[in-house]
């Protein structure tokens, strides 16, 4: 059955999968939904055995219903294959009676290498259904972790090229050096002078520069985002909850139709969205346990109905959450108003004009399977160290909070069943925190000797993204303003005016 897409603000425009993909964003500034979940086709316990891109085929024809067999499979084997260090893609290790899916053993060692890696295949399959000649330019501003999640999905990709601008004193020394050693001509990375808001203010400006608009038209090229609300994201997110409860059937660690609870660190919402696609989907999954750091936004929400974004920002070792809107939370909205577009629109519009709003009690009623928990920078140091000390398992400080918000909830609730934490990253990717967390002598070494000392105390090899960039040359040292940023997207395209 034909799964079509509409925006959460307006019901009118129906579009298809492929085309959703392409524009990323509706024009009312909703996201774009799909009009059903759809089922799985086949009995879970079927799919026990099955390989990651065999389980990912299952799940993702169901949801891009235009993309052909060919082209998906197509999609899914450049994306799923040596670029990531297992053959399982994403491995389970079990730690003090829970599973913790590791989605950290892409090219970048980060959860959003799993989608990131298939996003650019399925948007050149995409302009390709829908005859759009034009070369894809993605275009992105980072705080640190997308952009090079998304330099190494497109690097290389025929028919895109990909701008990443980050603000040049905000990301760690290790997020940059990893972006600015980027292979391939297809690729641009500029450091610009300013915080992460002046860069992603900046790129927002190109996108609605209508003059650079035309310009690039001229040049058979378009502007298009890898931004964490395409649908492009999201779908390939609802495969590895499929795919681990699969696995835990396969290995006799469930039996067929138990329930097993989630725990999601989350930022953004897209992760644990996913988790709630794959329970509609059929997936018996018992609680989603969204988990916050010290931004606990989302904790507020669903213990009180009540969503409010005025409030400190808090920097935390945990960076890829430190988020006060979570853009994918309106889709859950949409989903509990009843799919009501006005509704929907009607608390957006709130949340950008006083940045609250309340949902109703009704509403309040269908998230009965959420349970929201926070872990402040102690309890996730203290977890690392606890977890390292107990069973000699290294987390990332991400895991580490959503571990820590487990302990909470189990105390809390006595719920005894199963349960899977997401791995949101390698501990290798936030060295310091962890090692800190660990032992404060650690303080001394430099970034590379923690690398390798946590290689040793973890038993564990540095993972090729780190090595790397240890000796990696730099190719890009491109620097400039803020008010350059036009200029240097033009140069780096070759449009002259
Ligand atoms: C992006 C990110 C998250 C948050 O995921 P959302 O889908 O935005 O909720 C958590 N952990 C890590 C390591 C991330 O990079």
């Amino acid at each position: 059955m034909e799964v079509l897409y509409s925006s959460t603000r307006n019901a009118e425009n129906k579009v298809t999968a492929s085309q959703a993909i392409l524009k990323g964003l509706s024009e009312d500034g909703g996201l774009f939904v799909p009009d059903h979940i759809p089922e799985l086709e086949c009995p879970v316990h079927e799919l026990a055995g099955k390989s990651y891109q065999d389980i990912a085929y299952e799940v993702m024809k169901l949801f891009l219903t235009d993309f052909t067999e060919d082209e998906l499979k197509g999609c899914i084997n450049r994306a799923y294959d040596s670029k990531f260090d297992t053959d399982v893609i994403a491995p389970i290790t079990q730690a003090e009676g829970t599973y913790y899916l590791e989605l950290f053993h892409g090219a970048t060692i980060a959860f959003k290498d799993m989608a990131l890696s298939i996003l650019p295949h399925l948007m050149i399959t995409a302009a390709k259904k829908n005859h759009v000649e034009n070369e894809i330019v993605i275009l992105t501003a980072t705080s640190g972790d997308t952009g090079k999640a998304a330099l190494a999905g497109f690097a290389g990709v025929e028919g895109t090229k990909i701008i990443v601008f980050y603000p040049k004193n905000g990301v760690s020394p290790i997020q940059e050096k990893q972006m600015v050693t980027q292979k391939e001509d297809n690729t641009f990375v500029v450091g610009v002078h300013g915080n992460f808001d002046d860069t992603q203010t900046g790129v927002k400006t190109l996108f609605n520069d209508r003059e650079l608009e035309q310009e690039m038209t001229a040049a058979g090229m378009q502007f298009s985002s890898a931004n964490s609300i395409n649908i492009g994201r999201l779908v390939p997110q609802v495969v590895y909850y499929v795919y681990v409860y699969a696995k835990l059937l396969e290995e006799g660690k469930i039996a067929d139709g138990e329930k097993i609870n989630v725990v999601v660190p989350t930022g953004n919402f897209g992760n644990i969205l996913a988790a709630f696609y794959a329970k509609n989907m059929g997936i018996p999954i018992g609680k989603l346990i969204c988990a916050s750091n010290e931004n606990k936004v989302l904790y507020d929400f669903f213990v009180t109905g009540k969503y409010d974004r005025n409030r400190e920002f808090v920097l935390t070792s945990s960076p890829s959450m430190d988020i006060l809107i979570s853009s994918n939370l309106e889709r859950l909205i949409y989903r509990i108003a009843g799919n009501d577009t006005a509704k929907n629109a009607e608390l957006m519009a709130a949340l950008t004009k006083t940045g609250c709003y309340e949902i109703s009690e009704q509403m309040r009623a269908q998230l009965a399977d959420f349970y929201g928990g926070y872990a402040d920078e102690e309890e996730t140091a203290g977890r690392i160290r606890d977890m390292y000390e107990n069973t000699g398992y290294v987390l990332d400080p991400h895991t580490a909070v959503a571990s820590a918000v487990y302990q909470k909830y189990v105390t809390e609730t006595k719920d005894e069943t199963k349960t899977v934490i997401v791995a949101t990253a390698s501990p290798f990717k936030f060295t310091r925190n962890v090692m800190n967390a660990i032992d404060g002598k650690y303080d001394a070494m430099s970034d590379f000797e923690l690398a390798d000392e946590l290689s040793k105390i973890g038993n564990i090899d540095v993972p090729r993204a780190i090595e790397e960039i240890r000796t990696a040359p730099v190719i890009h040292d491109n620097v400039c303003d803020k008010t350059e940023m036009k200029a240097a997207v033009k140069r780096f395209l070759g449009i002259v005016s």
